[in-house]
């Protein structure tokens, strides 16, 4: 799979954000630690590789922007650490799954959902906070990044765009948003961060041919909250 992607000299970068320090965050990656296990998948990295995080910050975090680590965003909120990013983007590859329409919920900086769009899937992305999305908006556009999004509240999902055939969410609810089970298509995945602030799990939720939804526990992760209402 090819990144799609119209790289300007900005995206390139220098210094803290020169390829020479992406790779690094790539090593990292593949390589693993005890708490970020390796990610195996060539096709991720290649992404991750690609699209330029330091264009999803604030200039005042460009040069920590290939660490992996999560960072603010405005609004009390944050762009997720790289390693999720490429966990989560993985679990939609597994067992040879080989989805094309994917629903992203917590559209946030954009960078997940740039991470989608450069692996070929076609990407449909939802934000309550308009400010947020209207900044990420224009990160697709300046990318050449073909994304699809609306502002509006992602515990609905996108009904009228459903089935889809992954859905990531990316803020953490109590409990699995049923709306959204709902809109999975049979053979499709869905990864959303589960459970209380201070012990989520990454949940994968698989729905079989006949509709039979399977669900395992990836581990520990920390996510912002899903939040009803909009904001401006
Ligand atoms: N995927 C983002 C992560 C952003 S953090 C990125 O790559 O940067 C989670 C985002 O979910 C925040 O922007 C937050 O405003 C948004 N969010 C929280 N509840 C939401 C809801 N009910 N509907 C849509 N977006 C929501």
């Amino acid at each position: 799979m090819t990144a799609r992607l119209r790289l300007q000299p900005e995206a390139v970068g220098l210094g803290m954000t020169s390829q020479r320090v992406r790779d690094r965050l790539i090593e990292r990656l593949r390589a693993g630690t005890p708490q970020a296990p390796a990610i195996a998948d060539e096709r991720v990295l290649n992404a991750i590789r690609t699209v330029p995080r330091h264009l999803f910050v604030d200039e005042a975090f460009a040069t920590r922007a290939y660490e992996d680590t999560a960072l603010p965003i405005g609004h009390g909120q944050t762009i997720s650490q790289p390693w999720v990013v490429a966990r989560m983007t993985e679990t939609l590859f597994l067992d040879g799954a080989q989805p094309s329409k994917v629903l992203e919920i917590g559209t946030g900086s954009g960078y997940q959902g740039a991470i989608l769009a450069a692996l070929g899937l076609q990407v449909y992305t939802v934000e309550r906070i308009g400010e947020l999305l209207r900044t990420a908006r224009k990160r697709f556009r300046t990318l050449g990044l073909n994304v699809r999004s609306k502002h509006d509240d992602g515990r609905i999902g996108w009904p009228e765009e459903a089935p889809f055939d992954a859905i990531v969410v990316t803020a953490a609810a109590p409990a699995l948003v049923e709306a959204l089970t709902a809109q999975l298509a049979p053979g499709g995945t869905l990864v959303a961060p589960v459970g209380p602030a201070s012990a989520q799990s990454l949940l994968r939720l698989r729905k079989d041919a006949a509709g039979v939804v399977a669900r395992d526990d990836l581990g520990p992760v920390v996510f912002v909250p899903l939040l009803s209402g909009l904001v401006d």
